[in-house]
């Protein structure tokens, strides 16, 4: 009997048996828009040969003013057919199942053509929408169908109707977006009509051997949303239209609280999942922060739900059902919901593709092939670039001495000790599984001296980053610590000042005002701390956040004017803002350092505006932490690669050894990867 017996069971929906309760959610991957079909076709059918039990397509536009930017891709006419054939066709040729999403943004579409139930600008877009009339609401919902039809056409096992999340159906649904007095706005029974049109007609054109998936939304986390006794009619009467099954969906793209960042506690909705299973008789598919086969197990033998969607696992890793099924679970490179590489992409008008894997979405561009001629490697360094290149090269067949002074990990075990980044412990423990190689002699707790690395064909250097001295005065008595210091357990202070409010004066800062159990670990905990209605008792599931004390008083400062924050990831920076901000840390911006002393820091600060003059201050500190930037290790005077230069070996740098400034490891990770791959 295998470990994840629930998990690889299989699934009837509308008569197709899917071959187990792994769906890949929709994503948004840019792919469609560079126009490579190939390559759409290429990233689709990993994920079928990996082992997914039905994938959904990312968001499909059935017209131009739905599509969630202008351009974005879509089923709108007959024309486009072909192209999404040769998607499903390479799906179905490895076994699997495939069906469209179909996304009309409403007011959420970036454009000026954008359309929704009222003129309510969405305080995330610059547009404000055009409130439809009732013919342009049927001309909707008939485009709406017509993308259905075509999906059909086009090979796909169904389609996902996109309910939640804040889009064009979820619009009508709730008052904040819906202030119509007709037929489609006003009493619930009127709201829902929308939706439940919609349903109605895709089933129609769908036929009864085709899946219909609705996604509904089970919390919409902002004010005014849902009740719970509304979602339940909407499930009930979605049932009765005629979908096949209902998918989760968790939270309005506006809103304040974290929904999918690592941050989140596992499985953190999946009690609202099974509460909707008691509503309704179809089946239910979970969803938001499943990322191992345990947990999509735990969920299932549990009860909460019949299937189970994760999507960004599938970016980390093509292959999760294939490892999960043969005993190689452990195999499963982890999605640490970072969205460093996905939705920070994805925002900012880049490709998608994965921290921990960067084939995500080059599957046809980064190939990994077996080496025409095995070398001997030395690899010094086993953070997140020294451990990428060792497996790479091990996988294509070369032979790999891996050398770390310290623990196997890097920076990344600094990165675990962060409340909220416990997803660390998981990338690290996966390293270890994958450096377990017979290419692979590791030699964990040795430094190698530049004489070591004679006689290599190829030597690379991986060996990270020195913490920066910003070079601040510090009088005698002084308590300076460095974030590496801190980290690692050093004692500290009640009050302490953070120098510096990058990515890791971030990471300290929240390490230092945690009290107690880090609220990603525990789910009550977590919903006091943002404000998460525990037993879905409010409307839209929101109540006055209760966070936890903070442990200590904290200044997080920069020397750049404005506000800190600024650097962190598009998506997940105004988490850790809002999270500092709960905890009373003050970020200080327009700071310059004078001197460190026993009494504290002592700073000049410039307040906002033009032509204002610097205030002398002291900031009553116990301790100064240091988290200044870095300096790239390879290239410091004196170091290993000068030495081998000396030598007359020649040697490459990768991570941060090479480049040390906005380093992060999805770089590290990407640049040994892409060199492991031509070597
Ligand atoms: P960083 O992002 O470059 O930030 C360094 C900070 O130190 C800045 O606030 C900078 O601000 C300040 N600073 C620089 N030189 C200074 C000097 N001479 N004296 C005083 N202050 C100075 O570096 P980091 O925070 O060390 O992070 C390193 C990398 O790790 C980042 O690039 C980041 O991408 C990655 N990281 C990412 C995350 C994440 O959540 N995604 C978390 C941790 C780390 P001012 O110059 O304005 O003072
Ligand atoms: Fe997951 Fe981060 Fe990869 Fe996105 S980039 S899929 S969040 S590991």
């Amino acid at each position: 009997m295998t470990e994840f017996r629930h998990l690889l069971e299989p699934l009837e929906l509308a008569g197709i048996r899917l071959r187990n309760r792994a769906l890949m959610g929709s994503m948004h991957t840019g792919l469609e828009e560079t126009g490579d079909q190939a390559r759409v076709a290429a990233f689709y059918a990993a994920r079928a040969r990996g082992g997914a039990g039905l994938i959904v397509t990312g968001g499909m536009a059935p017209n131009r003013e739905g599509g969630v930017f202008p351009g974005a891709s879509g089923l709108f006419s007959d024309k486009d057919i072909a192209k999404h054939r040769l998607v499903t066709d390479a799906v179905h040729a490895e076994g699997g199942h495939i069906a469209m999403q179909i996304l009309h943004a409403g007011r959420y579409a970036y454009g000026p053509d954008c359309v929704a139930p009222s003129a309510v600008k969405s305080p995330i877009s610059p547009f404000p929408p055009r409130a439809l009339d009732e013919e342009g609401i049927e001309k909707q919902i008939a485009d709406i169908a017509s993308a259905a039809a075509r999906a059909v056409e086009a090979g796909y096992d169904g389609v996902e109707v996109m309910g939640s999340e804040g889009y064009f159906l979820n619009q009508f649904l709730v008052t904040h977006t819906n202030k119509r007095e007709d037929r489609w706005g006003g009493a619930y029974e009127n709201r829902m009509r929308l939706p439940l049109e919609v349903v109605t007609q895709v089933r129609a054109v769908l036929g009864p051997s085709k899946i219909l998936i609705f996604r509904i939304s089970l919390i919409d986390l902002i004010p005014g949303g849902s009740t719970w006794e509304e979602v339940a009619a909407l499930a009930r009467a979605v049932e009765a239209a005629g979908a096949d099954v209902l998918n989760t969906g968790i939270g309005w793209h506006e809103a304040r609280v974290p929904t999918i960042a690592t941050s989140v506690p596992r499985a953190g909705f999946a009690d609202l999942t099974a509460q909707l299973r008691r509503e309704v008789s179809l089946p239910v598919i979970a969803s938001n922060r499943i990322n191992r086969p345990e947990v999509a197990e735990e969920i299932l033998a549990s009860g909460q739900a019949d299937m189970v969607s994760m999507a960004r696992p599938w970016l980390a890793d093509a292959d999760f059902i294939a490892k999960a099924a043969s005993g190689q679970a452990a195999r499963i490179a982890p999605c640490i919901a970072c969205n460093q590489a996905c939705l920070d992409h994805t925002f900012s008008g880049r490709l998608t593709s994965c921290l921990v894997n960067p084939r995500a979405c080059h599957e046809t561009g980064l190939v990994i092939t077996p080496a025409a001629r095995p070398k001997r490697v030395a690899v010094v360094g086993a953070g997140p670039a020294g451990m990428t290149a060792a497996v790479t090269l091990a996988e294509r067949g070369h032979q790999v001495t891996l050398w770390e002074a310290g623990e196997v990990g890097g920076q990344l075990n600094l990165a675990k000790q962060v409340p909220g980044k416990e997803e660390f412990h998981g990338l690290i423990a996966w390293f270890r599984t994958m450096l377990d190689h017979p290419g692979i002699s590791l030699r964990e707790g040795e430094r190698a001296e530049a004489a070591d690395l004679a006689g290599f064909d190829e030597v690379i250097l991986a060996i990270g980053v020195l913490p920066r001295d910003p070079g601040i005065p510090s009088e005698p008595g002084a308590h300076v610590l460095s974030y590496i210091d801190v980290l690692k357990g050093a004692a500290v202070g009640p009050r302490v000042a953070v120098i510096g409010a990058g990515g890791i004066g971030f990471d300290v800062a929240e390490y230092l005002v945690e009290a107690g159990e880090s609220p990603a670990m525990n789910r009550d905990l977590w919903r006091h701390e943002w404000g998460v209605a525990p037993a879905w008792e409010a409307r839209g599931g929101l109540v006055r956040p209760e966070p936890a004390r903070p442990a200590r008083e904290v200044w997080l400062l920069q020397r750049k004017p404005g506000k800190p924050g600024k650097t962190l990831g598009k998506t997940t920076g105004w988490i850790h803002r809002a999270t500092l901000a709960a905890k009373g840390v003050q970020m200080i911006g327009g700071v310059s350092y004078r001197q460190i002393r026993a009494g504290g820091l002592e700073i000049d600060l410039r307040p906002e505006g033009p032509g204002t003059a610097t205030e002398p201050q002291l900031i009553p500190a116990d301790t100064v932490v240091l988290c200044a930037g870095q300096e790239p290790g390879g290239r410091s005077g004196g170091g290993l690669s000068a030495q081998l230069e000396d030598l007359g070996i020649g040697h490459h740098l990768i991570g941060g050894a090479d480049v040390a400034s906005e380093l992060d490891a999805k770089r590290a990770i990407d640049q040994a990867m892409r060199l492991a791959a031509q070597l």
